[in-house]
């Protein structure tokens, strides 16, 4: 199934983002995970992607299949380009389709100093135009409510959104953020711009000081005065950071529920039971 439908006629998805363990020997435990998050019955289930490997030992690859195969849901492959070439993408996305996965998030990739880049794509867009003149994949793309960090202003990053969107991206799921004001505004800016694809936001209970940090430093999310009262009196008190971060993140579900959005994206940061409490407090709200 293509992603893109669950929105046609009005649609809404609920959807769970995670990564592949790093040591081949966790991936068996992944399973657990997964029966857990499965049984909850997401509309699908990313599956991040690693820079720099091959597609032969790609574990995304290897989770996703497992996704569909084993557990019936749907899983989107994240893919990214800039340390890739043209003849390399198609490797990937031979295996996908012989996987039978219909789903890419078509992404760029962050620069990094270790990996060489290599020249056939400098950005997401590059790289949907390229899959979506040769293969059938329905193509997601990534967007940044607060703006993505090398961005110098709002107005080009909205213009570079519309490309990739015009290239041929039919969904779009966003950056954790921790102020919905932040994606009502980003919403009205891509309505503007006449981006009419639906847009999806991305939500990440934070459930764990340590996550906290690391969330501020990768993704540049700014923290409403309420949020970092939170994070100030919680921070040493594992349990009650945990029911506080909970209660946060599904407030602000809810309120992207009642606003007519499209769907929500759950970064599970691979935690289950992060997944099955959300479910659990929003099992009567559509
Ligand atoms: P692009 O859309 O190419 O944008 C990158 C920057 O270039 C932006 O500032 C944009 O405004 C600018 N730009 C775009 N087009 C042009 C143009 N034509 N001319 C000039 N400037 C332009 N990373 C991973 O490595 N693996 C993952 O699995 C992964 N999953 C992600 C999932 C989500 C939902 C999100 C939001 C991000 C994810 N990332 C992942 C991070 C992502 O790779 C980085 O944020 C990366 O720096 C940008 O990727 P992009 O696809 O948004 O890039």
């Amino acid at each position: 199934m293509k992603v893109s439908d669950i929105y046609k006629n009005g649609g809404k998805s609920l959807s769970f983002e995670i990564f592949p363990p790093k040591k081949d020997a966790e991936l068996n435990n992944i399973d657990d995970t997964l029966d857990v998050l499965c049984e909850l019955r997401p509309d699908f289930i990313s599956v991040t992607f690693g820079a720099g490997g091959s597609c032969n030992c790609n574990k995304t690859i290897e989770l996703a299949r497992k996704i569909k195969d084993r557990y019936h849901v749907e899983p989107v492959v994240h893919l990214t380009c800039l340390h890739y070439n043209k003849k390399e993408i198609d490797e990937f996305a031979g295996v996908l389709k012989e996987a039978g996965i219909e789903n890419i998030l078509a992404l760029r990739g962050d620069i990094r100093a270790d990996i060489p880049e290599k020249d056939d794509f400098s950005y997401a867009s590059d790289m949907v135009s390229y899959l979506k003149g040769k293969y059938d994949f329905c193509i997601l793309g990534a967007c940044y409510p607060e703006t993505h960090p090398e961005s110098e202003n709002v107005v080009d990053e909205i213009k570079h959104l519309k490309k990739k969107v015009n290239s041929g991206t039919e969904v779009l799921l966003s950056q954790l953020f921790f102020d919905n004001n932040l994606f009502y505004d980003f919403k009205e800016r891509c309505s503007i711009a006449d981006i009419d694809v639906p847009i999806i936001p991305g939500i990440m209970p934070v459930v764990k000081a340590t996550q906290i940090k690391r969330m501020v430093s990768m993704c540049h999310a700014s923290f409403p005065e309420r949020f970092q009262k939170i994070v100030d009196r919680y921070e040493s008190n594992k349990e009650a950071l945990f029911d506080a971060g909970m209660s946060y993140a599904l407030s602000q579900i809810i309120d992207l529920l009642v606003s007519d959005t499209d769907g929500i994206h759950l970064y599970t940061m691979n935690n289950p039971q992060i997944a099955r409490r959300i479910c659990e407090g929003i099992r009567n709200i559509v």
